[in-house]
């Protein structure tokens, strides 16, 4: 028969193997090892810029340069690195990368000047972060990851569920567009309270925070950058051996088990048992007090025995107390407290624990309030095909 020709009425295929069939082997496995990625100077310290310049046959002092020209003056592409040669700026183009977070939206609340911005990485992914300003100080509000794990049901942010984590050099850049944004006035305070779980993110939160603390970084000092958690015990556990005098914020919200594994799952990894104990233990180490963050549901947590129980954790954990009014979110089931309820609350918890503030709220005519950030994840892709994106809350 021959070759390729189907066989004809009462001729049997020809099963038997073809000769080069025989001598087909199976493709060799890939043993080439997969590319590192290249290294991001958005998100590396100085001495890592200076093993980098080391490697590329460049003096030390280069990685003062190039941390003066990503860090401090916040250029977005290496060929702004003018006082570097054009040799060494072509390498550093193929061989590294340089993230940017590119401003997509601003929106300026009427009431209080808060400023939401909306911001882009390469790839696709949005974000959402706050200026929030203040006689005195301007404080940026930081997103940590693109969405959250935790699903606190009160919240917008883990409503929208978990698309991944940022990089450092990816706070970073956020970071530097803030600092953009606050212009002419001087960036003076962080808070991780954006979007995320900040202690679900260590690595990279803690690389951002080296940089954005350095002096040869972004320079704010660690006093006036605020780490907000859900309450991630063994994230507590290791800031606590940092060395560092951040301020550590916990959003207890919630006195009790039963009701903080309710409205908060994170209870049901950590309990509210080991929590405490954590911040106790935070506090003995560091010799730093925590803030005890609460906000207040209508006839969820406003009673005036949880604001008794919450005074008295404060008082035993030497902690300061800052009650927060629920901002509404989208087909939220809660309620803002009453104003009677939130006063009445008030003077129970500042009547044992006297460091109790009351935190107004800021930007929620434009949704920037705390908790209310969101960007729908499967419209992010979309936004930046060009679409013109909504305003969101
Ligand atoms: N994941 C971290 C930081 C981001 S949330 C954390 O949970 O602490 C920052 C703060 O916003 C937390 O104190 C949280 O309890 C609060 N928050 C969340 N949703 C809120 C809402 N709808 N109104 C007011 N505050 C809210
Ligand atoms: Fe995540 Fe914090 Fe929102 Fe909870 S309150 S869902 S931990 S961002």
């Amino acid at each position: 028969m021959p070759k390729n020709r189907p066989p004809g009425p009462g001729q049997k295929r020809d099963r038997s193997p073809k000769p080069d069939a025989r001598k087909r082997r199976p493709p060799k496995p890939d043993l080439r090892k997969p590319r590192p990625p290249k290294p991001d100077l958005r998100g590396l310290s100085l001495d890592e810029l200076k093993s980098l310049v080391k490697k590329l046959g460049e003096p030390a002092y280069r990685a003062g340069q190039i941390a003066d020209w990503v860090y401090t003056r916040g250029v977005s592409s290496v060929d702004e690195m003018t006082n570097l040669s054009k040799a060494l700026r072509e390498r550093l183009a193929k061989e590294t990368t340089l993230t940017t977070a590119e401003l997509v939206e601003t929106h300026e609340s009427r009431k209080d000047g808060t400023k939401k911005l909306l911001l882009k990485y390469r790839g696709g992914d949005h974000i959402e972060a706050v200026l929030l300003k203040d006689q005195d100080r301007i404080t940026g509000c930081v997103s940590s990851q693109v969405g959250c794990k935790f699903g606190c049901s009160f919240c917008a942010t883990g409503a929208m569920g978990f698309g991944r984590d940022l990089t450092a050099g990816e706070i970073v850049a956020q970071v530097v567009a803030l600092r953009e944004a606050a212009k002419p006035a001087r960036l003076s305070n962080l808070e991780f309270m954006g979007m995320g779980e900040p202690l679900d993110n260590y690595a990279n939160v803690m690389g951002a925070i080296r940089i954005i603390n350095a002096e040869w970084g972004i320079g704010i000092g660690a006093r006036r950058i605020t780490v907000s958690t859900a309450g991630h015990v063994s994230g507590i556990q290791r800031l606590a051996q940092e060395g560092l005098q951040l301020q550590l914020a916990v959003s207890l919200n919630a006195t009790r088990q039963a009701l903080r594994s309710t409205i908060m799952p994170i209870a049901d990894i950590y309990s509210l048992t080991q929590l405490i104990a954590a911040i106790e233990r935070y506090s003995e180490t560091t010799g730093r007090r925590v803030t005890l963050e609460h906000v207040l549901l209508r006839d969820v947590n406003d009673s005036p025995e949880m604001a008794a129980e919450l005074a008295e954790i404060a008082r035993r954990l030497l902690c300061k107390v800052n009650l927060i009014c629920y901002n509404e979110t989208t087909d939220s089931v809660y309620a803002p407290s009453t104003d009677s309820a939130v006063e009445e609350f008030f003077s129970r918890v500042s009547k044992r624990c006297p460091t109790v503030v009351r935190r107004i709220s800021r930007g929620d005519d434009i949704a920037a309030g705390c908790g209310q950030l969101c960007v729908p994840l499967e419209r992010t892709r979309r936004r930046s095909k060009g679409r013109r994106p909504g305003g969101r809350g």
